[in-house]
């Protein structure tokens, strides 16, 4: 049964180490992100973004079919099915298709509509047992096509989105989205530590895990981040196996075209990847 993502992330703050959450975008992904979570018995965060759910034909066929695969492969270690970057319909549609947890990007709008939104949704959460995750100060990267650097929040602002009753805060460091350019000045240590003074024991949330040097993973975890976001690093090692499936002729071999046998490279590196992130992360064992 899916689980908020509440208890698993304030068990991670307590204990200085983070949740992934791992982005899925069909049937091979959500199968090797679940098995391995279950193998390295790690708790686990299965993010959506609108695009991939429209993608997957809408949120409650993820729904079905993440609640059917942890059925059918016994999956017993916490997962929190989540909204990434939601809008507030998209967060109302994930509410009643049955997710177990949103995260609401106000991000764009003024503070004090991002304020009364989140407000709203605070209320809408409790009401289902959900988590609730808010954003302050963008992410940078690639959005819609738009490329961003990373801004660093405002901790004032952070305090006063955390004090609304949410459940974990993403807030923006110098993290973008996708891969990090060769410029790329690092993250913001000195915000971090001063958003986590002004919040307490509210987990902090890591967006754009992708390319981050894991010495400033870990650091970022010793500053109060309980979850990170991985995205692009599993499709990056996907499309690298599929690649060398395919350059290797291998599709051209015996039934090497079926598409079972075609995607299982690719499977098998999402699985590599997710694990690496979880013993970095150091949720392994912590089911
Ligand atoms: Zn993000």
């Amino acid at each position: 049964m899916l689980v908020s993502a509440t208890e698993m992330l304030q068990k991670a703050k307590a204990g200085h180490y983070a949740v992934g959450q791992f982005n899925i975008n069909n049937l091979e992904w959500t199968k090797a992100i679940l098995l391995t979570a279950q193998e390295l018995n790690s708790p686990v965060i299965l993010g959506v973004s609108e695009g991939a759910g429209k993608y997957m034909t809408g949120f409650k066929t993820v729904v079905g079919m993440v609640n059917g695969m942890m059925e059918e492969l016994n999956i017993t270690v916490p997962v929190a099915l989540h909204l990434d970057h939601g809008t507030y319909d998209g967060c109302l549609k994930c509410v009643e298709a049955g997710f177990s947890s949103i995260m609401f990007d106000g991000s764009h709008y003024p503070i004090e509509e991002n304020v009364e939104k989140t407000k709203e949704l605070v209320k809408i959460t409790r009401e289902h047992g959900m988590s609730l995750e808010a954003e302050v100060g963008s992410i940078g990267g690639e959005e819609d096509g738009v490329i961003g650097m990373g801004e660093c929040a405002d901790p004032n602002e952070c305090k006063m989105v955390a004090d609304l009753g949410i459940d974990f805060l993403a807030a923006g460091i110098g993290n973008i989205h996708g891969k990090y350019p060769a410029n790329w000045q690092g993250l913001s240590f000195e915000t971090l530590d001063a958003i986590q003074k002004l919040t307490g024991d509210m987990p902090l949330v890591l967006h754009g895990g992708t390319g981050i040097p894991t010495d400033m993973i870990k650091k970022a975890i010793d500053l109060g981040v309980s979850k990170i976001n991985v995205n692009t690093e599993c499709q990056l090692s996907f499309a690298a196996a599929t690649r060398k499936y395919i350059e290797e002729g291998k599709d051209l071999q015996g039934k090497g075209f079926d598409p079972r046998k075609l995607l299982a490279p690719g499977y098998e590196a999402i699985k590599a990847t997710v694990k690496e992130k979880m013993e970095i992360f150091g949720s392994v064992g912590k089911a």
